[in-house]
Parts: C-alpha cells; structure tokens; sequence
C-alpha cells in the first residue's frame, strides 16, 4: 500500500516542496496540515501535485484547540499515519512586540513548538499502530541554533534556553517573561530558541519511546533556503541580500526543491531509519549524521522541557 504522511505546513516552502516530491513517487499519499485551506489548495495545484496524492487537513498550531480537532479530523479519515513531519514555523526577526497564540503563549514558540509538541504525542499512538513498516516522527531543525560551532550558528542573538523559568510561568507576559529564559522580548531569539525546543524533543521522544514504539525520531537541517516565506517578515535589504548572501559566502544555499527533496529523503529512504538523529547534507548532497550544540544536545534540559510542556499544553 500507499504510506500516507502528514506535514504541517505544507503550504509553501520545504513542507510543499516536500509533499510534492513524496506525491511524484506515486507511493506516499500526503495530508497537507495547513491553516489556511485556500492558499494549501492553491499551491498545490501549482506545485503540479495529482488531486488524487494528497488531503488538506485544517490545523492552526497558534491554537490547542485546533490541534486537537485537527486529531480528531485526521482519524475520521480512516487512513493509516504512517510519518508525520512537523515542519510548519513563523518567524519574526523585525517584530518590536510579542505576538500570541490563541492559549496566550508567545507566537514562535507557540507554533513551532508548543503546537507541535502537542501535535506529535497525540499522533504517537496513531504511529504506533500503523503497519508500515518504517514508521517516523521528523522534527524539522535549523543550524541557527542547534549548531554553534558553525558560521550561521553563531550569528546573534544566539539560542539559549537558560534555566527554563519564562516557559515554566507560561510565556505569556502576564506574571512570566515571553522568553523561554525569562529575558526581554526578541523575535529573532524567540525562533531560534523554539528550534532549540524542536531538537530537544525530537530526542527526548527518541530516549522515551523509540524502543517501546519502533518509531524513527529524527530531525533535520535541510540546508538554507534563503527564498522561502519565512523571510517574509525581514527587512527588504535582507530579504534582497540574504540569498546571494547564502549561495556565494556560507555556501549553504538550497534550493527549495533540492531542500524538499532531502526531507522527502527523511520520510521515505528506506536507508535512514536511524533514530534519534539529526540529519544534514554536504556538498555533494549526501546526507550525514551531524552534531548538535551543547544545549540542543542536553539530556536534562530536553527532560525539564518535556514536563514544563506537557503542563502548558494540558497534557499533564
Ligand atoms: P515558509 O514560511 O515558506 O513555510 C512555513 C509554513 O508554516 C507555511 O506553510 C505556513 O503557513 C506554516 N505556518 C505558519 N504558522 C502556522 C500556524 N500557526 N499553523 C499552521 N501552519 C503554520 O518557511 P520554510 O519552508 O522555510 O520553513 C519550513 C521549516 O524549515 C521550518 O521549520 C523552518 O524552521 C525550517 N528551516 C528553514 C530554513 C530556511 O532557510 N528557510 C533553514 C532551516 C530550517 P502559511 O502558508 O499559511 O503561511
């Protein structure tokens, strides 16, 4: 049989580019988890994607409640689930203010990882019982903050995490910071500290339940793909800079069909069934195993992160 993914915020960039390249194998069915059900259909019709190859399924991560529903959806549908990739991300490098999430939770955070934490335990069990016979849970990275012994891992403001305390009090400005460290609001660090958040998880799912399971947790750095919306909120000169910037200077550039086609890699390659890992590529394009800055690699933090999570998200 056909597998059948889900991946959330397959409206644009890597998560299109993605359900494009597992849909023209004719052996993946995709469920599209986008929130705006217009502009998923839109695009994949563009995108060239047979109507027979995917679902759209509504899901806004800014909201719990949706999650929930988008659950609920999913198992009415009566399809195994046999990979879920949780990919969706907004980023506000330019924002002067927090913005928030339906439950009151700082934007980035809230989405990247928030929603998706609630997201992939609820699916877990889902994966559990599919009979594929490789089933997986990808988390998608960045090396902005889970590699500083890199160039774009050390550009600031850096990821970092500190003792919790903002999550803990909610991350919603009211009696509790909006950062995860408790300091002042800023929305570059906020993203990359949710990225930090998404690389924590994917490996503390990994050491709780890989054995129990048999699923693969696995996360990925695709490579920089400078010409997708999630610059969409930088400043002009950026978004006009960044990705010559990317393809000529840190040579990290990627196209987004060459960055679509290294996650499709991740769900499909019957080679990469590895978990607890944290997939990049070289030069070449052959993917490695690659490794992970101090904090997105500590065991105790991905452990506290985990509890103060389930608390926020009613899981607990
Ligand atoms: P895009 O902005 O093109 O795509 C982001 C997707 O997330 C869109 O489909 C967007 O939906 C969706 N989304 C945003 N907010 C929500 C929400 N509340 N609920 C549901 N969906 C939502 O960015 P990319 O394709 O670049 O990013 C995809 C992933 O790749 C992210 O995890 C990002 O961190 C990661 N990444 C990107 C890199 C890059 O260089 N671009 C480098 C490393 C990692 P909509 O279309 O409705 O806006």
């Amino acid at each position: 049989r056909k597998g059948t993914a889900v991946i959330t915020g397959a409206s644009s960039g890597l998560g299109l580019a993605t359900a494009k390249a597992l849909a023209e194998t004719g052996k993946w069915h995709v469920i599209m988890a986008c929130r705006d059900f217009l502009k998923a259909s839109r695009a994949a019709t563009a995108a060239g994607m047979d109507k027979g190859s995917y679902t759209i399924v509504h899901l806004d991560l800014a909201s719990l409640d949706s999650v929930r529903q988008f659950v609920k959806n999913v198992r009415q549908l009566e399809m195994p689930i046999d990979v879920v990739v949780c990919n969706a991300a907004v980023y506000q490098p330019t924002a002067k203010e927090p913005s928030y999430t339906a439950d009151g939770f700082e934007m980035s955070v809230g989405v990247n990882h928030l929603g998706h934490f609630l997201l992939a335990r609820e699916l877990l069990s889902d994966l559990q019982s599919s009979d594929y016979p490789s089933k997986r849970l990808i988390i998608v990275g960045s090396i902005t903050a889970g590699n500083t012994n890199t160039l774009a891992g050390n550009v600031p403001p850096k990821a970092n995490l500190g003792d919790l305390r903002g999550l803990a009090g909610g991350l919603n400005g009211v009696g509790s910071s909006v950062m995860i460290d408790g300091g002042e609001f800023d929305g570059a660090k906020a993203y990359k500290d949710s990225k930090v958040c998404n690389m924590l998880t994917m490996q503390e799912f990994h050491r709780r339940y890989h054995e129990e399971t048999g699923v693969t947790f696995a996360s990925l750095y695709p490579g920089c793909i400078a010409t997708t919306g999630l610059f969409r909120e930088h400043i002009p000169l950026f978004r006009l800079l960044f990705p010559p910037f990317q393809k000529y200077i840190t040579k990290g550039y990627v196209s987004e069909e060459e960055a679509g086609k290294r996650l499709a890699q991740v769900v499909s390659d019957p080679s990469l069934t590895k978990s607890g890992v944290y997939w990049s590529w070289n030069k070449n394009s052959a993917s490695f195993e690659n490794q992970l800055s101090e904090e997105a690699s500590d065991a105790d933090k991905a452990k506290k992160l985990w509890e103060i999570s389930e608390k926020l998200v009613g899981l607990a």
